[in-house]
Order: structure tokens, then sequence, then C-alpha cells
């Protein structure tokens, strides 16, 4: 079985010296950290990549990219492709975040070519899915994020060079997670669209992660609901303890 993922977006937070010093923790609590069940990944602001890399390499903590550009290279200002993000050494690419979907529009089509692009390079793209407020009160979760799903996700994609993340846009942020049984329920729908798509069996190999609120007291519970394979977190990557403290199984 696959270890779980625990994916730490650290979005547009912290200069260099803060995401050095943050880097720099993580090194120092990794090294104390000799039980490990998990696979731990930072995805830093792109261009602090370089350093973050050097700083946390050797500890076995991943890296990876926000977001990628379709083309490998380009007259494309601003944008960083799948092929960079491997040549600097991320292991993963976040595509279809509801943060680029939402603000920049991103359609299903065009989420579908990054990880495309991600698989392409030999990156593993987190695709990211997730209902809005009104979907969820309207209990159109599971039909939207199917749709989100049979569209975006690269069905010639080897399974297990791919993963799925579940992020409800009204838990992103708040207070707390979603419920258990709502997580859950989501999950084995989720596996159930992949099914569809895939096959049962190559269906089981393709990690799906739960984003929205995680922190070290909800992470345990979330960690062990069938279906869940890591979490995507973003707050609570900003803090070195909290971050690997994810992993720790509960009480
Ligand atoms: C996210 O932005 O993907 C996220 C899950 O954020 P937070 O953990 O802060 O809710």
């Amino acid at each position: 079985m696959e270890p779980k993922l625990i994916a730490g977006n650290w979005k547009m937070h912290g200069t260099l010296a803060e995401c050095i010093a943050l880097a720099s923790a993580l090194r120092e609590k990794a090294r104390n950290q000799t039980e490990r069940g998990c696979e731990f990944v930072v995805f830093p602001p792109t261009h602090l990549l370089v350093p973050v890399g050097h700083v946390i390499a050797g500890t076995g903590i991943g890296l990876g990219g926000q977001d990628c550009h379709v083309a490998r290279f380009g007259p494309y200002t601003g944008n960083v492709s799948a092929a960079m993000l491997r040549d600097v050494g991320c292991r993963y690419v976040i595509v279809g975040h509801s943060e680029r979907r939402g603000p920049h529009g991103e359609t299903d089509g065009q989420v579908r070519s990054k990880a495309q692009a991600g698989i392409r390079e030999g990156i593993t793209p987190i695709v990211c899915v997730g209902e809005t407020t009104e979907d969820y009160a309207a209990g159109r979760a599971t039909s939207v994020i199917s749709r989100q799903l049979i569209a975006s996700v690269p069905d010639t994609a080897m399974p297990e060079r791919i993963a799925v993340a579940y992020e409800p846009i009204w838990a992103i942020g708040a207070s707390s997670s979603a419920t258990i049984d709502h997580i859950g329920n989501i999950h084995s729908a989720i596996r159930s669209t992949l099914g569809g798509i895939f096959g049962r069996d190559k269906a089981l190999a393709i990690r799906i992660l739960y984003g929205g609120a995680v922190g070290p007291e909800s992470a345990p519970r979330i960690l062990q609901t069938v279906d869940v394979d890591g979490v995507l977190v973003g707050r609570a990557s900003l803090n070195a303890a909290h971050f690997l403290s994810l992993g720790a199984p509960s009480n």
C-alpha cells in the first residue's frame, strides 16, 4: 500500500528569509522523526523552489509546484512549465486548485492539459476538484465533482502517477473541515467515478487526498477514513511542527 501523502501548499506566503526559516525548521524536525509512515511534500512559491529544495535535500521531504503551464517552453510571460519544475527537483504539481479555477477562470479542459503536461515530464499531478458553497447547499456535490473528474483527469494516465484532491471550496480557509461522514461519502463517490474512468482495480491505485481546514487535531481521523489516501493542507503547512505532526497516528 502507498504511504499516505501529506502535501503542504505554501501558496503566496513568505519572504525568502521566512521560507528558508520554515524549510530549516522542517529539516531540523524531520531529522528527529525517524519513523514516518507518510510521504511529505511541500509546495513553496515558485521562485523559492531552488533554495527551499537545497535546505530540505536529504530529509525525504519532497518538492512540488503549485501550478504549471501546458507548454514545455515558450513565450508565456509569468508562467512556469512542468519541464522547469522537474528540472529543479519537483516530483508533484498541483493543478486545478480552486484558487486557480475561480479567480483565473481555469476550465476543466485546461486543468486536464496541465495534468497531462505534468505526466509527460514524469511529475505526478494532484488534480483538485471540489464543490462551491451553493452546490453543497443544493445537494449537488457528488454530481459536480463527478463532472469535474471526468473532464479534468487524463484517462490515459497510469493510475499510480496521478493523484486527486477533494477540496470543498467552502472548507478551504475555514475554521473547521468537512465532517468525516461527508468526506467518506465523497471520497467513495470519487473512487467509483475513477473506477468508471480507469476500471475498478486501477482506480484503487489513485491516491485521493482531502483538503480544507485540516490541522493536527482533525488529520488523524480524516486520514483513517476509507478512501482517504492523504491530505492537502494550506495553513497547517506554514508551521513545521504542525505539518510534520499531520501524519502522526491518533491516540
Ligand atoms: C488549500 O488551500 O488547499 C487548503 C486546504 O487550505 P487550508 O488548509 O488552509 O484550508
